[in-house]
């Protein structure tokens, strides 16, 4: 089975083919970073501008690469949600237009359980049962996934997601958005025990998240330690960073702890954004090996919002039966538990 598949839902659009002999037989990306940049975030409108103008090239362009003709395609699949409302639109009137045109099914995916899936795509992928922990712009979850669109909500943000407290904090130290991989690097660069933020919610028995006081604990740091021009001495930003980095990563880390000791899973994946965050991977293998339990990310640039992992789901939903109707719907607001 070969399916298109079509990610439009934020900044990225998104488009790949994958085949379940093959494998992941193409992909290309176009990022709209550039486009936000001097809004400090993303526009929904220029969003879905920019998609209605990316994503047919992007569409030719994959097809050519793989030589794919329409007749070779077994479906198509788009992201429905969650997401940006208008952006969603693009890629699923593109999807499922294109899908009646050339008379194959299409598939409307759910771009969390594509991130979720990512780590699939690689070559020793996990195998279900497994502990997910989501981390990405819009998410932070800890989900016990059992099988394909078998999930189960253990635990969550009840604020900003880790991804967005990221970009929060870097916009504070001054760095361009997208800041995450931004204040990442200049962690490196910094002392991480000068200052010691807090681990907000370890304290107490649960997997539900908060970070949007850390935010708040950076932006005081910040203040105090502020110069004429309103940022602290370079070094001090990046003893900031670091100090953040540690704090968030290792929330993150006590949390995934406690979650694959109450699944009695042994295998945990992470995904999205954030889980292409270096420290975080390396803390998860280390901690999590103490308790005999193996940890999964998809490759850097699947970490992020790509084609591949939405064609790859496609495959999996479509090979279950699914397919969308004609009626076109996109939900910006999508639990995922209702899979
Ligand atoms: P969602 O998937 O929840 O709808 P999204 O699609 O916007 O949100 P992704 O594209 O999966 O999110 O991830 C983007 C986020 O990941 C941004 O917040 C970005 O700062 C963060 N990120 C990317 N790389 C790193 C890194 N190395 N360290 C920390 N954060 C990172
Ligand atoms: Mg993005
Ligand atoms: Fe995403």
């Amino acid at each position: 089975m070969r399916v298109l598949g079509i990610e439009t839902s934020c900044d990225e659009t998104g488009v790949a083919i994958y085949d379940t002999e093959s494998g992941l037989l193409g992909h290309a990306l176009f990022s709209q970073v550039d486009l936000h940049a001097d809004y400090g975030g993303v526009v929904p409108e220029l969003a879905s501008r920019d998609h209605v103008r990316k994503l047919l090239p992007l569409v030719r362009q994959v097809m050519r690469k793989t030589d794919t003709r329409p007749a070779d395609l077994d479906g198509i699949a788009y992201t429905a949600g969650p997401g940006l409302v208008g952006a969603l639109m693009v890629g699923a009137c593109a999807g499922r237009a294109l899908a009646y045109g050339w008379g194959i099914p299409a598939v409307a995916i759910h771009h969390m359980e594509g991130h979720l899936l990512a780590p699939m795509l690689e070559e020793n992928p996990p195998a279900f049962p497994f502990v997910a922990l989501l981390v990405s712009g819009g998410h932070t979850q800890l989900v016990d996934v059992r099988g394909l669109g078998d999930y189960e909500l253990m635990g969550e943000s009840l604020d900003d997601a880790a991804g967005e407290a990221f970009d929060k904090a870097a916009k504070m130290l001054d760095l361009d958005y997208p800041g995450g991989p931004r204040l990442a690097a200049l962690a490196e660069k910094g002392d991480p025990s000068r200052f010691t933020f807090p681990r907000p919610m370890t304290d107490r028995p649960g997997l539900d998240f908060s970070f949007s006081g850390l935010k708040t604990y950076t932006l005081t740091t910040v203040r105090e330690h502020a110069l004429a021009d309103g940022l602290p001495d370079e070094q001090t930003c990046a003893d900031i960073a670091a100090a953040f980095q540690e704090a968030v990563v290792d929330t993150l880390v006590i949390k995934c702890r406690r979650a694959i000791r109450a699944s009695g899973h042994k295998t945990l994946v992470i995904a999205g954004g954030v889980s292409a965050n270096k420290l975080l991977r390396e803390r998860l293998e280390t901690v999590l090996a103490k308790d005999g339990a193996r940890v999964y990310y998809p490759r850097h640039e699947f970490c992020t919002d790509n084609g591949a992992m939405i064609a790859y789901a496609g495959c999996l939903r479509l090979q279950a039966g699914e397919h969308a109707d004609l009626k076109i719907e996109v939900r910006p607001r999508w639990p995922m538990t209702e899979l």
